[in-house]
């Protein structure tokens, strides 16, 4: 049967009308009992649509995996790897500056604990609900699966935009979010940490608010503290680090290198930044950064003191990526179109969801891309990826680039069981290990399967059949 298959249709930096405008007009095949999960997907609710785009991209490429060992689908796990093992969801009231009772809501989806407590990160924004956390938590399984640390999937958050709000709003509500939370988390349990809209400053509210309530450091509760209270070394930094090590692998398999490349970013958040500065440190030239109301293109290149200067804007004043331009007369700001029409070597989608469509990916093959590395949580719709497939640029997905994050999430646990730290260079060295080790497995894979080279197929396939084979052992019921 053919299928339908979600791509978006508006060219923009703005992710949020991108998500809405899924479209329902491209069709491709599916093998009969991989089409009656994904159908069943669909008819449960309908309207959990990135839900049904990260499933199915997932699903699809399963097919070999599925046909060649018959015990998957006699287990029913394509059924229950689809369907979260618990949903909470809970109302979040606070108190705003004006003195008046907000209320949002939040949620954990606690969606795999097969191969380790569920783990994933809390993101605060207007556009959260089920949907896309179910999307965020299913992604979380086959990543952690390929850090090869023991590290089960979640993902969890709330409608709360931080954006404009006072420093001791965002503390009201964080407080309010865990009062609830504290009580479904736990070392042993599910261990959480940041992603859009909970960075620093937030994980240290709720980390507050954790130990007011339980009297109990937790040992490791959150991922992503502060340095002196638990945190390591290089999260902050990880999964932008983490994502050019991962572009850094795949140019090596053409030897090539990330030296005196041209790089475009999207976002300028936690991600983008690090992904900035560690393309520096290997001698990139970054040309572009946006954020959710538009984009800098800077010829002359965003160099260190002009990255340090983006930092303080995004993480200490809080602007917006604009007030650039006033900055540094080089630039150029715009509103409309996206970082991706720029010509460049390498690209680094870093914001959020559906943010590159399928003519923003055409534009980068015509512009000469030679490599895409998702820093984001699936930025690239599935028509977008199957051009970068076909014309040969080395498509680095998320689950495999950007799990550099909860990599060092993991070393963060670890350390904290130990009650020592590491240093910087050790923590980095573990990091650049691990991501060589998911660049090796994810082209390993593939080849195995006969694609070489597709490293989504890779990803999607390694990090599935360990947590299959969990799931197998530890009896239907677990
Ligand atoms: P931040 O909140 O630090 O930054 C997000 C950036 O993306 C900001 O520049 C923001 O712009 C922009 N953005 C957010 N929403 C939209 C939107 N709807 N449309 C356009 N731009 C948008 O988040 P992170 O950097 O932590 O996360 C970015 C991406 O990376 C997410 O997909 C996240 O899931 C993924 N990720 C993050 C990890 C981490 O360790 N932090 C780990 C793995 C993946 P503005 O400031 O205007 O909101």
């Amino acid at each position: 049967m053919r299928y339908p298959h979600p791509i978006h249709l508006y060219v923009t930096c703005n992710a949020e009308r991108l998500a809405s405008s899924l479209d329902f007009s491209e069709v491709i095949s599916l093998d009969s009992y991989i089409e009656s999960v994904y159908n069943k997907l669909v008819e449960k609710d309908p309207e959990q649509k990135v839900f049904h785009q990260a499933a199915l991209e997932v699903l699809e490429t399963l097919e070999p995996a599925i046909n060649k060992y018959p015990i998957y689908k006699e287990k029913a796990v394509l059924e229950r790897i689809t369907e979260p093992e618990r949903v909470i969801m809970f109302r979040v009231p606070w108190v705003d500056k004006d003195g008046k009772i907000q209320v949002n809501r939040g949620f954990r989806v606690q969606f795999n604990s097969a191969i380790g407590p569920y783990k994933g990160g809390l993101r605060f924004h207007p556009t959260v609900n089920l949907g896309v956390l179910k999307f965020l938590g299913f992604e979380q399984i086959f990543k952690n699966s390929l850090t090869g640390l023991p590290m089960g999937g979640g993902k969890g958050g709330s409608d709360f935009d931080p954006k404009g709000k006072t420093d001791e709003e965002v503390r009201n509500f964080c407080y309010s979010f865990m009062l609830e939370l504290y009580r479904h988390i736990g070392q042993f349990i599910d261990v959480p940490a940041g992603d859009i809209g909970v960075g620093g400053r937030e994980i240290g509210y709720l980390y507050g608010a954790y130990r007011k309530a339980t009297n109990n450091h937790g040992t490791c509760v959150l991922t992503g503290k502060g340095q002196g209270w638990g945190g390591s070394l290089i999260r902050p930094e990880a999964t932008g680090y983490g994502c050019v090590y991962f572009v850094e692998e795949m140019l090596k398999t053409r030897k090539e290198d990330i030296k005196g490349k041209v790089a475009c970013i999207s976002g300028s958040g936690n991600v983008a930044q690090y992904t900035a500065e560690k393309l520096l440190d290997l001698g990139a030239k970054v040309i572009a950064m946006s954020d959710s109301s538009g984009w800098i293109h800077d010829p002359e290149g965003i160099d260190r003191e002009k990255l340090a200067w983006i930092m303080e804007l995004k993480n200490v004043r809080r602007g917006r990526i604009k007030e650039y331009v006033e900055q540094f007369k080089s630039a150029t700001y715009s509103t409309s179109g996206s970082p991706w029409q720029l010509k460049c070597d390498l690209a680094f989608p870093s914001a959020t969801q559906n943010e590159v469509d399928a003519n923003e990916a055409k534009a980068l093959v015509d512009n000469g891309v030679i490599a895409v590395g998702e820093g984001a949580n699936m930025p690239t719709v599935p028509e977008g990826i199957e051009i970068f497939l076909e014309h040969n640029v080395l498509f680095g997905p998320a689950k495999a680039a950007n799990a550099g994050g909860v990599s060092v999430s993991g070393l963060e646990m670890a350390q904290n069981s130990m009650r020592y730290f590491w240093t910087r260079e050790e923590v980095d060295r573990r990091l650049n290990e691990i991501m060589v080790n998911i660049h090796k497995s994810a082209y390993e894979t593939a080849e195995h399967f006969g694609k070489k080279g597709n490293y989504v197929f890779g990803a999607n396939i390694a990090g599935f059949l360990k947590v299959a084979n969990a799931m197998i052992t530890q009896g239907f019921f677990a």
